[in-house]
């Protein structure tokens, strides 16, 4: 079941994901080569526990989990696209870090991630995280009124596959509210004109996921948490939490610079 959100609920959603937007800021900031994956976290932490807010990554444990997740962030390097767990590693020149991180505060959740390269960056790393980014905003573009969902993951596809990259199958965006996961699912590629169509109040996780390469191959590492790409070829993941309003989408995780 979807739900929708009134406008003040809407407003409580952006309270949330401002606390987010703030992690991640902060997360970016603190990213240098040397520094480990665990102290990232613990940045995090930091600002969930200043603004009040609890973790729902924190314990997390959906089906195909093994363990409940143990940290506020996914840290997720170079060949890995998603859900990667922080550990003691520490930051190298040249790294791909993808970060996504949930707040939820005053009972609603909010989602977002960003993926950007620590020290010296590779051109074709850049190209990777810029076309994620164009996707996730496109992706966007289409959260408005009168659209479906398939137009949304239409508009993100696009943009990856145009660019020649992979799109990995089975894991995309998603409804969040005072549970970080609802429903609908928002696929990252799609047929426009299908699916639920889209009515204001409906909130969003918008999340881009692309692989390098081109290939669609993934499989999940020893831990059975984190998604690696088959060939090793670098990932990018990008998200936002975003409402479907009268005036159109609105970013509910916007970050600070
Ligand atoms: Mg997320
Ligand atoms: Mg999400």
């Amino acid at each position: 079941m979807v739900e929708l959100k009134t406008d003040t609920s809407i407003d409580a959603m952006h309270a949330a994901g401002q606390v987010v937007g703030r992690a991640l800021t902060a997360v970016r900031k603190a990213a240098r080569v040397g520094v480990s994956l665990l102290e990232l976290d613990e940045v995090a932490r930091e600002v969930l526990r200043e603004a009040g807010a609890s973790s729902p990554f924190l314990g997390y444990r959906p089906s195909f989990a093994p363990t409940p997740f143990p940290a506020v962030i996914c840290a997720s390097v170079n060949d890995a696209i998603v859900h990667g767990i922080p550990t003691p590693y520490r930051l190298r020149d040249g790294d791909l870090l993808s970060v996504d991180c949930g707040a939820v505060l005053d009972g609603w959740a909010g989602d977002s991630a960003i993926s950007f390269v620590v020290g010296r960056a590779r051109p074709a790393d850049l190209r990777l995280v810029e076309t994620a980014e164009r996707a996730l905003a496109a992706g966007i573009g289409a959260a408005v009124a009168g659209n479906r969902i398939g137009d949304i993951a239409h508009a993100v596809g696009r943009v990856c596959r145009t660019a020649g990259y992979g799109v990995p199958q089975g894991f995309g965006g998603h409804g969040v509210g005072r549970r970080m996961h609802e429903d609908p699912e928002v696929p990252n590629e799609g047929h426009p004109g299908r699916g639920l169509p889209l009515r204001p109040g409906m909130v969003l996780a918008i999340e881009p996921m692309l692989i390098a390469s081109g290939k669609d191959g993934y499989h999940e590492a020893p831990d059975g948490w984190t998604l690696c790409t088959d060939d090793g070829s670098r990932a990018a993941h990008v998200e936002h939490t975003v409402a479907i309003t009268e005036s159109g989408p609105r970013i509910l995780t916007e970050r600070p610079a």
